[in-house]
């Protein structure tokens, strides 16, 4: 029986690229997004066996729409990848942050992985083995708190906390959740500058998604190594 995947946010940049190597691996994958046909063109641009599904994480209505597909159609989940993301390409400084832009990055970022990694629960826990992966920043560690863009970066050091609550409160159940930053991407997020191809980015997610060891829990990863939060 091949592996099972869900990633959010995989029409387009480094989501796109987690769900076609898992699909040229022989995985049955759900490929979400917003739009439906923006998943459409994308999965029909990998192979027939992606699965696209409408999924915007900001709304609960939407996320549980997606629950019940993906529920009729298979009997379990082995990988959920929570990758969608935004960031405001000019955020400005922390001293006129608008909570209200600080709120919609939450939205997006930190709290749409959670009530994602709440809701298809149920279907992990029927997995022999399963994994939660949440696509993150080394802009949100606390190691680092120059970083440009405060709003971005508070809500992913936020995830990395939603990481490792659930890690600690999954610790004896046969799931592992980890935090992964895929480095300065080519992407529309990333820009024409950044230094990482599409591949190098979904590098440390495949290999959390299908290589690394069960044991490997509540961390943040980047290069298949553990970092500093
Ligand atoms: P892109 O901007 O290229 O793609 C973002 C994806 O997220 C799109 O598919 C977008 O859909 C989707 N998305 C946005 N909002 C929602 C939503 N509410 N519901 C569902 N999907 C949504 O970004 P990247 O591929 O570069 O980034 C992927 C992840 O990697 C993000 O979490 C990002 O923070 C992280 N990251 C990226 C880095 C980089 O250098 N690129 C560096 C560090 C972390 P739509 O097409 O509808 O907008």
């Amino acid at each position: 029986m091949p592996s099972i995947a869900l990633v959010t946010g995989a029409n387009r940049g480094i989501g796109y690229e987690v769900a076609r190597q898992l699909a040229t691996r022989g995985w049955i994958v759900f490929l979400t997004g917003r739009t439906l046909a923006a998943v459409k063109r994308a999965a029909s641009s990998i192979d027939s066996s992606v699965t696209p599904i409408p999924l915007d994480v900001t709304s609960r209505v939407s996320i549980e729409a997606a629950f019940g597909i993906v529920s009729q159609t298979v009997d379990h989940l082995d990988v959920l990848i929570n990758n969608a993301g935004i960031l405001d390409q000019d955020e400005g400084s922390i001293f006129d942050l608008p909570p209200e832009r600080l709120r919609r990055m939450f939205e997006t970022n930190t709290i749409g992985s959670l009530l994602m990694t709440q809701t298809f629960l149920p279907l992990l826990r029927k997995s022999g083995s399963a994994r939660i992966i949440n696509v993150s920043s080394g802009a949100g560690q606390l190691t680092d708190m120059d970083t440009w863009a405060p709003a971005y970066s508070i809500s992913k050091t936020a995830l990395n906390g939603v990481t490792g609550k659930f890690a600690a409160a999954l610790k004896d159940s046969n799931i592992a959740v980890n935090s992964v930053c895929p480095g300065w991407v080519r992407t529309d997020m990333g820009g024409n500058e950044a230094p990482r191809s599409l591949e190098e980015g979904a590098d440390t997610i495949v290999w959390l998604a299908t290589e690394a060891p069960i044991s490997l829990t509540g961390q943040f990863i980047k290069d298949r190594k553990v970092i500093p939060w």
